[in-house]
């Protein structure tokens, strides 16, 4: 199991009881549903079944009221026998006398029995022990549970009371049986249906329904999981912005962050460094290198950058297919980069897109303190860092120094006779000459060494990885370049000559030893005639050492 899934992996586990939950409660849900189905079912289908007896005992009995007006005791016989013939669920229709007895019966071997209401369990639902007549028309349930029994009672006219006993208006009773089977299969039928439903419910819709549930929970799941990701990885790009205030590797930086969210196959970083100045590095998968690269009109960079320049990139940009990105880096309208991505075979997914374009607001804040830590570390004039961060560049060279063991040397070189060009031809052109001179030991150096002005027209070089040899070799080429260079400022031309002191580390055991005695070296190639370069030896280090007085604070 890898990291992303241990990542996820709880997730899957909340799914899984989530499901499981669900699945429970729907499951109880339909069997209490069919339950409730089934019982009321069966309640309003028997209830039916009461109201059709009472229907039919009404019809009956209103037939048999004409009948008997009519007397016509065959005709009522026959009426009887016809009802039970007729309705399947009529098990037997039957007429009681005021005495109980059966005068007529749709089975005619019970003409003549008596009715006794004790025995019969169903008449005391209507009758009460003491006796009394029924009072009201009545359906009950017989005993058995599979029969209902209406009993119903008739008017006479009183063109009656001849055949019937005149004191009671009221002397006929009709009973109707009839039987429930059928109701009762009905309803059996219905549950079986809705069991069977309920089953059907259970195999098909419960698995059907934690498919749909599974799919989409799988789906909140990878979106959660790539919502986390994106975060992460902002977290880790600001982190990675935030790491150093130094361009050179903030460059570095963007150029890696653009490479790792897109996935590009070529990330290329146009970075201003002025109104009209500008620098590009670029990284191919190829190389494998961020190595720098010229704005030419033949790789189209100068086309990208005036599109940019005259307003035409204002937000970021997708062409090709969504294969090739311009994102334009600003501060407060403020232009501070452009990054080109490019990819060969997919175009770049959506959300690392907006991704980057989040990302692109933080790289701006960075560009912009790394823009202004730049300005607060160098002399305007001649582009070399200030002595304030010398100290800390020779600290930190130091440091490493100690934990490595990597040499390093300091050359300290001081202009000759520099008083002169100033009392000659003014500061302004001392100030352009000195310029000049930045440029020179800027170009004669490696990316790597660090250049400073260490005074007013002193300059300190840390050469990082250098021995005695190689210091020797660089302090040579600054020193003969300067004195083959002709500075030039509006018709004055000027030839110039810089000394030059060196010392290296492991030679000197302390910083303060370093700078004390590269700065001994320097005046020695003072005293031996000027334009030249001084190697601290020990003899020298030794008895200049002697006289050294703690340096003042910088
Ligand atoms: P030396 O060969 O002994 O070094 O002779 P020098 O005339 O160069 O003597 P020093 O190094 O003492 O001279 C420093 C002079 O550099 C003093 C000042 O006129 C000049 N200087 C220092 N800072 C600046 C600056 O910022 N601009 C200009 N134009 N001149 C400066
Ligand atoms: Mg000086
Ligand atoms: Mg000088």
């Amino acid at each position: 199991m890898d990291t992303k899934e241990l990542k996820i992996d709880w997730l899957y586990r909340l799914k899984k009881r989530m499901l499981f939950s669900l699945l429970g409660v729907l499951t109880v849900a339909i069997m209490v549903t069919m339950i409730f189905i089934a019982v009321n079912l069966r309640d309003t289908l028997v209830n039916d079944s009461k109201l059709k007896t009472h229907e039919l005992a009404v019809t009956i009995n209103s037939n048999l009221h004409h009948l008997m007006i009519l007397r016509a005791p065959e005709a009522i016989q026959a009426t009887l026998e016809n009802i039970v013939e007729e309705n399947e669920s009529v098990i037997q229709a039957t007429i009681l006398n005021s005495q109980g007895s059966v005068t007529y019966s749709s089975d005619p071997s019970q003409i003549g029995r008596i009715y006794d209401r004790y025995e019969e369990g169903s008449c005391s639902v209507c009758h009460t022990r003491s006796g009394t007549e029924p009072e009201f028309d009545a359906v009950v349930l017989a005993t058995d549970q599979e029969t209902h029994r209406n009993i119903s009672l008739i008017d006479n006219e009183k063109d009656c009371y001849d055949c019937h006993d005149p004191a009671k208006e009221t002397i006929g009773k009709l009973i109707i049986d009839r039987s429930l089977e059928s109701t009762y299969s009905l309803i059996q039928e219905i549950q079986l249906i809705l069991i069977g439903a309920g089953v059907v419910c259970l195999i098909i819709l419960v698995p059907l329904c934690s498919r749909l549930l599974l799919k989409g929970i799988n789906k909140y799941i990878l979106e959660i999981f790539t919502r986390n990701e994106e975060l992460r990885l902002l977290y880790v790009m600001v982190e990675r912005l935030s790491e150093t205030l130094d361009m050179v590797l903030l460059k570095e930086i963007v150029i890696e962050i653009f490479k790792d969210i897109l996935n590009a196959d070529e990330v290329t970083l146009i970075l201003a460094r002025g109104e009209k100045e500008f620098s590009c590095s670029e990284w191919t998968r190829e190389s494998d290198k961020v190595e720098r690269k010229n704005i030419t009109e033949d790789n189209g960079l100068n086309q990208i950058l005036q599109d940019w320049l005259n307003g035409g990139l204002e937000k970021a940009k997708v062409s090709e297919g969504s294969k090739c990105l311009f994102m334009p880096i600003e501060k407060g309208g403020q232009r501070l980069a452009l990054v080109f991505a490019k990819k060969k075979g997919n175009s770049f997914d959506m959300e690392r897109l907006k991704l980057c374009s989040v990302i692109s607001g933080h790289i701006a804040v960075a560009f912009d303190n790394a823009r202004l830590y730049y300005i607060a570390i160098t002399d305007e004039l001649t582009k070399t860092f200030t002595r304030r961060h010398f100290r800390q560049c020779i600290d930190q060279t130091f440091i490493e120094y100690q934990q490595d063991g990597h040499k390093f040397a300091l050359l300290m070189m001081d202009l000759d006779k520099f008083k002169q060009v100033n009392d000659t031809h003014g500061h302004v052109v001392g100030d352009a000459v000195l310029k000049q001179v930045g440029d020179i030991i800027h170009s004669s150096m490696r990316e790597n060494d660090l250049v400073f002005r260490y005074g007013g027209e002193e300059f300190a070089v840390i050469l990082p990885n250098t021995g005695e040899k190689g210091a020797r070799y660089v302090a040579e080429r600054i020193r003969s370049t300067t004195q083959a260079a002709v500075f030039k400022t509006g018709a004055i031309e000027l030839k110039l000559t810089v000394s030059i002191g060196i010392e290296t580390c492991p030679e000197a055991p302390s910083i303060h030893d370093l700078i004390v005695v590269a700065d001994q070296a320097l005046y020695a190639a003072k005293r031996q005639g000027r334009n030249q370069v001084v190697l601290a030896d020990d003899s020298h280090k030794k008895s200049r050492r002697e006289n050294v007085q703690p340096e003042e604070p910088l």
